[in-house]
Formats: C-alpha cells, sequence, structure tokens
C-alpha cells in the first residue's frame, strides 16, 4: 500500500506520497551509520540538550500537531493533545534520567577494576504501527537515541506526515542529520533494511503476523529483536471490587483510542457473584458513550481508522451475535462516511465464535461470567497473549493472588493498563518479547560490556 493520510471522518484521500527508492533508502542508511559514529562519542549532556529541545518544540507545536493525528488515524483531538504531551514529557524524562540508568555498574571481582557500561548498538530500525503515530516512535526513540544509538523509521503506510513530522522535529531540535531516518517503504522491503549491515537491530510493535516476519528476518542474520505485538487485555472483577470506581475504567479501557489500543481491556471476566450488576451497569454505561467527529469537544469515540477496519470488528460481531451471543449495547456499525462502530458489549462468547479467539481491534467487549477468582485468572491466561492486564479488589489477598498468577508482562491494580516512562512496558508469549521503557527498555539496544582491569 503506497504511502497515504485518508481522513477516517471523510474516507478521504488527503495526501499520497511516494515510496523511496531504493537508491533512497541506501542514501539514508549511509547516513545513519556514519552519523552513528559521530553521535555514540557525543555526550549525554550534549544529547540531552537536543532532546529537551525536541519537547520544546513539540509542546510549542502541540494543537497543530494533535489535529495531524486527528486527521490521519481518526483519534480524538483531546486525545491526540494528551498524546503528543506524553511524547514530550517522555523525551523530557530520558534526557533527565538517561545518563543514570546507563551508567557503569561497577562490580567488585579478582579484577583492580571490573563491572559493566552500556554501549550503544548502531542504527535500530523501528517498524511501527498508526494507532498511536507518535507516542509509539518516541516511546521507542527517546531511550534508544539518549543510549547514543540512532534511529531509523519504518512507520505504517497510512501515517506518513506523523512520520515526515518527527524526522523534522528531531532535526529542527538539533540533532545531527542521520540521527533519526525516515523510511518511506512497504512492510514488504522491511526484511532487505533488516539483513543490510549497517542496521545493527530492529524493533516493531504491531500485529502477530509482522511480528513473526521481523523476528524470523532478524533471527536469519542473527540480529537483536524486541517484539511488542497484539494482546486481548483481561479485565477482571473479583468480589471484593469496587464497581464505583471500576465501571468507569471498565469504558474508559475498552474504548480509548477509538478501541485501537493493544493495551485496551478486551476480555472482561467476572466473578458470578458481581456480574448481573456489573453487566447491566457497564452496558448502560458503553451505551451513552459519545460517539463522532474526532474534533468535537463532547466526542469519547472517534471513527475506526479505516473502512477495512470497521468491517473487520463488524464480521467479528455479526459472527458471535449469529451463533448465539447477545449484544447488550451497541451491536452494529454506524452508517455514513466516516468508519464509525457503535461502543458494544457482548456476552455469551464462547471460543466456537471469532469474537472468542480473535483480538477485537475497536470498540467491542466481551464479558464473561466465571465461578470465582481462581477460575477468572485460568481464563484470563488461557489465550495466546499476554500483554497487560487489569484487576479490580480492594482485597489484598485477592491482588496478590492475581499479581503473582496472572500471565502477562503487566498486571494493574485498581487502574486501567497504560504506558509511562518509569516502568518497563511489554509482553509475553505471543505478545512479543523484550521491553521498551525504564532501564529494561533502555538497556534492550546497547552492550552490556564487561570491563576487567587486572
Ligand atoms: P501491522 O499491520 O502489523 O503494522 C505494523 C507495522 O508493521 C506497519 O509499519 C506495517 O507497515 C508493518 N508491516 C506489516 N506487515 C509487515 C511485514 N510482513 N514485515 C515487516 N513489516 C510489516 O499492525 P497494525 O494494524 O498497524 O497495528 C495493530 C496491531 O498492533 C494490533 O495487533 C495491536 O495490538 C498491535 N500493537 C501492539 C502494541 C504493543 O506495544 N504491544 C502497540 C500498538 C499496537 P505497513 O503499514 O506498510 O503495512
Amino acid at each position: 500500500m503506497p504511502y497515504a493520510t485518508t481522513n477516517p471522518v471523510t474516507g478521504q484521500v488527503e495526501a499520497s506520497f511516494e515510496d523511496h527508492t531504493a537508491a533512497e533508502v541506501d542514501e539514508r542508511l549511509a547516513l545513519a551509520a556514519s552519523t552513528f559514529e559521530v553521535w555514540r562519542r557525543t555526550s549525554f549532556e550534549e544529547r540531552s540538550r537536543y532532546m529537551v529541545t525536541a519537547a520544546e518544540l513539540l509542546e510549542g507545536e502541540l494543537p497543530v500537531t494533535a489535529e495531524l493525528l486527528t486527521r490521519e488515524m481518526g483519534k480524538t483531538f483531546a486525545a491526540a493533545k494528551g498524546e503528543v504531551a506524553k511524547c514530550a514529557m517522555t523525551m523530557r524524562y530520558y534526557a533527565e534520567h538517561g545518563h543514570a540508568i546507563l551508567s557503569d555498574e561497577v562490580i567488585s571481582s579478582p579484577a583492580t577494576r571490573s563491572g559493566v557500561r552500556y554501549d550503544p548498538l548502531g542504527p535500530v530500525l523501528a517498524v511501527m504501527p498508526w494507532n498511536f503515530p507518535l507516542w509509539q516512535v518516541v516511546r521507542f526513540a527517546a531511550p534508544a537515541l539518549m543510549a547514543g544509538n540512532v534511529g531509523v523509521l519504518k512507520h505504517a503506510s497510512n501515517v506518513p506526515q506523523a512520520a515526515m513530522y518527527l524526522e523534522s522535529l528531531f532535526r529542527r531540535a538539533g540533532f545531527p542529520e542521520g540521527c533519526f531516518v525516515n523510511l518511506l517503504i512497504p512492510g514488504s522491503r522491511v526484511a532487505d533494511v533488516i539483513k543490510d549491515d549497517r542496521i545493527a537491530a530492529v524493533t516493531i510493535t504491531g500485529s502477530e503476523v509482522a511480528g513473526r516476519s521481523v523476528a524470523s528476518t532478524a533471527g536469519s542474520v542473527l540480529k537483536k529483536c524486541v517484539l511488542e505485538l497484539g494482546g486481548s487485555d483481561p479485565f477482571i472483577v473479583a468480589a471484593s471490587a469496587d464497581l464505583d470506581a471500576c465501571v468507569p475504567f471498565a469504558v474508559t479501557g475498552r474504548v480509548q483510542n477509538n478501541g485501537q489500543s493493544c493495551i485496551a481491556a478486551k476480555r472482561f471476566i467476572v466473578v458470578e457473584e458481581r456480574a448481573d450488576e456489573f453487566i447491566e451497569r457497564f452496558s448502560a454505561a458503553m451505551s451513552e458513550v459519545v460517539v463522532g467527529d474526532p474534533m468535537e469537544p463532547a466526542t469519547i469515540v472517534g471513527p475506526l481508522v479505516s473502512a477495512n477496519q470497521r468491517d473487520e470488528v463488524a464480521g467479528q460481531v455479526a459472527d458471535a451475535l449469529a451463533k448465539g451471543a447477545r449484544a447488550t449495547a451497541g451491536g452494529s456499525a454506524i452508517d455514513g462516511p466516516g468508519f464509525y462502530y457503535q461502543p458494544t458489549v457482548l456476552t455469551g462468547v464462547t471460543d466456537e465464535m471469532r469474537a472468542g479467539t480473535e483480538e477485537i481491534f475497536g470498540p467491542v467487549a466481551v464479558v464473561y461470567r466465571v465461578a470465582d477468582l481462581d477460575a477468572a485468572i485460568e481464563l484470563a491466561n488461557s489465550t495466546p497473549w499476554g500483554l497487560g492486564s487489569s484487576v479490580w479488589a480492594t482485597d489484598e489477598t485477592e491482588q496478590a493472588r492475581a499479581i503473582e498468577l496472572l500471565d502477562a508482562g503487566m498486571v494493574f491494580v485498581n487502574a486501567m493498563v497504560a504506558s509511562t516512562p518509569e516502568l518497563p512496558f511489554g509482553g509475553i508469549k505471543h505478545s512479543g518479547y523484550g521491553r521498551e521503557l525504564a532501564s529494561l527498555g533502555m538497556r534492550e539496544f546497547t552492550n552490556p560490556k564487561t570491563f576487567y582491569v587486572a
């Protein structure tokens, strides 16, 4: 698919861009490789100065940049403003803490002096998705650039202007040319870039299919790879849950980003004694969610990213309803030029239905009833994924049990799953491997080099 901005509100193509030719890609990789030799020798203080300038520019350009995100992929303007602000905050975080996170570890041994230092790897290819067009890239780039790597971005084909904006932002902030380069290439050309000797490592955020392809290519050339893939996160309502606190987050957890978030709550697993009340209150709240133009301040849910995505969600729900599931809220697409879908709650879903086994990337919640917390944890763990999980319980024994036994990269208690620069982010099983953010994420693209001075 060629690079184009298609506004999900109108379905109109607003801009399109030619893919880079092989010669242009070669030129950009050469620039990235030569800049790395300069950048790795640049002090943390200097790197920090550019990163803070990038954050300042981003903050100064916040409304215009946020509107661009809304036009390219349909998230609400309010959510887009939040995304831009979070990117600036994260840049500042790594500008301030990056040096300490990567400072040498001194380890006592028979040596006079020994330990570990964290050296950059080189140009890192980042294959990124459209759902958080700025945040997904910045959460990779801020720590990776501060560590002394250079970034090579292959963004999703429907957010070309977000990709070009980021390249321009880093350049205008003072980063040397080649420190962050953007490649406009289709997924089918990613393998060639991974195999290029000038690329040191690769990270991908996206679907399982794309993740398998990237990981197998990286494996074939023995390059480091981080995978941030899909999920079907559980949202467990335990016997001791405070429903007044939990129901609003159940709604936000499912409909955030128009339902298109990897860490959205997707399977609501409720113990029998709280199920009737939860389903009634949750369904009522989902029915009241305002769907509409993402630029309108009252809108909570805008359009899905594309007609294909809306039809995919519609197909998953129609399949469930045809096989005996029940919609206690919503249940169909909304007519119009935009790609809108009603916030929906499904009950009675089984594994014979697509909604029971597939990730739903839209504002559709599946609610399950289970006997008790152990059964909830068993059901939560029964999928191939293991990204985030949210547990609602006021009882500390229930909280501790869920934190210990859930098979997921992240367990949030009495909160919806979210990312923040201080804490590691990532999953297990088919949700991927490796971590982003925090010290674990920052060290992914470093060489933990042992030093020993006799
Ligand atoms: P996608 O189709 O996998 O696209 C992601 C990126 O991979 C795009 O840049 C895409 O390029 C590229 N790509 C596609 N096929 C490829 C291939 N065979 N080889 C190399 N690159 C390839 O995913 P999406 O639809 O944009 O995003 C939705 C998925 O991402 C969901 O499953 C969601 O859960 C997951 N996600 C995970 C996280 C996380 O942190 N774990 C965060 C956000 C989203 P083109 O656009 O050119 O095809």
